[in-house]
């Protein structure tokens, strides 16, 4: 296994582990004797640029389930009053290695893109980042224009949710980039079951940042979805409307939401049902406040085996946002970590390729206890709280 990140910015580790013991997919050996966790231990070596081109990942073996992490998803700050930290993932990943889920499936770099050729969506927001937007650019030369493509300068004076900050530009390559990257290792045959928790920033439009979200990777990685599978349903069980989602795909593929309605964005209603040609491809759930584990898993099974039943998915993309999980600072449902996880278990029974990407979380301990337990349950293992 080789585990690598950011080539480009020497304020992130260039991380490699290599495998000791010759496996296939790599894991390292991760738990103590007791089957404890262990400490990482990381080796800091220089890489080759060319890792970090949109090139075709090659060599890669068969896993039933790839799972992508890059640990410099950490060092992205939003700001200390911004609910969405990043570095949440890596406190995931951290128990997700800890409780040995490494050793089930194959554990694959995250890479860069820097072509973002297959990103027509967000033209318009390539030309706003241009790769090197910083909090001082934004508050002086794209000043005026900073409102157009729903983001503010990130200073106390104008906070908004979608700040620049120091390594936007950057951490949207990486978790876009991803997502594609784990769509292909879906398309390419290459795996069953394709996660990135990273992912799932469901709010971004085609042109404007929205709700924590400046590009939405999910809509990247269902188009490459639909170049090999040709009905993609996507299901979103965040507590928050996947709106982005929904406009940007409404014509192609199946989507599937349960979420507060009184929440931000407030769209979503029940009669957003698709438009043209795509008629009937949205079934939107909302739901109140405080709902539990018995009325939200009712409710999505039976809208689900509807869905299943009329869309005959050859794929299906879920983001598991966990800010639907009791206690998240933000969201006001009342699901537990098992109750969320039950909508994981209902779609990987049907036993088709699978994209699973996180999402909203802003109770970080929540986020990587679900994360964590919820890539249990898709390697077949049963974790405890
Ligand atoms: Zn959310």
């Amino acid at each position: 296994m080789v585990y690598k990140a950011d080539p480009v910015d020497e304020s992130h580790a260039n991380v490699t582990r290599e495998s000791s013991n010759g496996s296939p997919f790599g894991p390292e050996l991760l738990e103590d004797d007791r089957g404890g966790p262990v400490q990482k231990s990381l080796t800091l070596s220089p890489l080759p640029s060319s890792l970090f081109e949109n090139e075709p990942l090659q060599g890669i073996p068969k896993a039933k389930i790839a799972y992508f992490f890059n640990p410099s998803v950490a060092s992205f700050d939003l700001g200390d009053d911004h609910a969405m930290k990043p570095a949440r993932v890596a406190i995931a990943d951290a128990l997700i290695e800890g409780y040995a889920l490494y050793r089930k499936m194959g554990v694959f770099a995250s890479l860069w893109h820097s072509d973002w050729g297959y990103c027509l969506f967000h033209r318009m927001l390539k030309l706003a980042f241009n790769g090197n937007v910083t909090p001082e650019l934004a508050t002086s030369a794209w000043g005026p224009y900073l409102d157009q493509f729903g983001l503010d300068a990130g200073n106390d004076e104008e906070k908004s949710d979608c700040p620049v900050f120091n390594g936007v530009y950057k951490w949207c390559q990486h978790f876009s980039g991803v997502s594609v990257e784990a769509g292909r290792m879906l398309t390419e045959g290459n795996a069953d079951i394709a996660i990135n928790y990273a992912g799932g920033i469901h709010h971004a439009r085609r042109s404007s940042a929205s709700g924590f979200c400046y590009i939405n990777d999910i809509v990247l990685a269902t188009l490459e979805l639909l170049r090999m599978f040709p009905r993609v349903l996507y299901v979103d069980i965040d507590v928050h409307h996947g709106d982005g989602v929904q406009v940007l795909t409404e014509h192609d593929c199946y989507e599937s939401t349960y979420f507060n309605g009184k929440f931000f964005p407030t769209t979503g209603s029940k009669r957003e049902t698709g438009l043209r040609q795509g008629e009937g491809f949205s079934v939107n759930i909302p739901l109140d406040d405080h709902i539990r584990d018995g009325p939200y898993f009712e409710t999505f099974c039976e809208v689900m085996d509807l869905v299943m039943t009329h869309c005959q998915p050859s794929a299906i993309v879920v983001q598991t946002g966990a800010d639907s999980i009791a206690g998240d600072k933000l969201g006001t449902f009342n699901l537990s970590i098992r109750g969320h996880g039950r909508c994981i278990e209902y779609l990987k029974t049907r036993n088709l390729p699978m994209l699973v990407l996180g999402g909203g979380g802003y109770t970080i301990a929540n986020v990587a206890r679900a994360w964590t337990y919820e890539c249990g349950l898709l390697n077949d293992a049963i974790l405890t709280d």
